[in-house]
């Protein structure tokens, strides 16, 4: 049976993949819920299919169904982790934070290691709004996103 899901679509045009958006606890299961923090403010997710990072809003979501089978869902990506350091962008002091989807069992080291090896900032914002280059090498933190439990 396939299950109905939230997705962004990367914004890569060379991309257009879905970055599926595991249910939020905080919004229940009902599939007229968009999975999305409280907040509502835009989030930077990186896409795992092109490594690119850009900015998305609430308004970037999409309902999809999701054909697959019970046995790869098991493996599924299902965690939202939050990648955050300094940005690097000159004369700024804000910090950056990036989401990426994963399997939990993944764990954030490894995902860590991941982001910092490859992601390519094209439209990610920093937390004071300004365009990011990316994150400063050094005092960067995985963890699972709090906003998304
Ligand atoms: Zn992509
Ligand atoms: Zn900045």
């Amino acid at each position: 049976m396939p299950i109905r899901r939230h997705v962004l679509i990367c914004k890569n045009k060379d991309c257009e993949q879905p970055i599926v958006l595991p249910p939020s606890i905080h919004l229940g299961t009902s599939p007229h819920r968009v999975p999305w923090p409280k907040d509502e403010l835009p989030r930077n997710f990186l896409c795992r299919s092109c490594n690119r990072v850009y900015e998305y809003t609430l308004q970037d979501v999409r309902p999809a169904l999701d054909e697959k089978q019970d046995q790869e869902r098991a493996n599924h990506d299902d965690t939202v982790f939050r990648l955050e350091g300094g940005c690097a962008g000159q004369n700024c002091e804000a910090q950056v934070r990036i989401l990426a989807v994963g399997p939990q069992g993944s764990g954030t080291m490894l995902i860590k290691s991941f982001w910092l090896r490859s992601a390519i900032y094209e439209k990610a914002k920093c937390l004071e709004g300004r365009l990011c280059p990316g994150l400063l090498a050094g005092n960067v933190s995985a963890q699972i996103d709090p906003d998304w439990e």
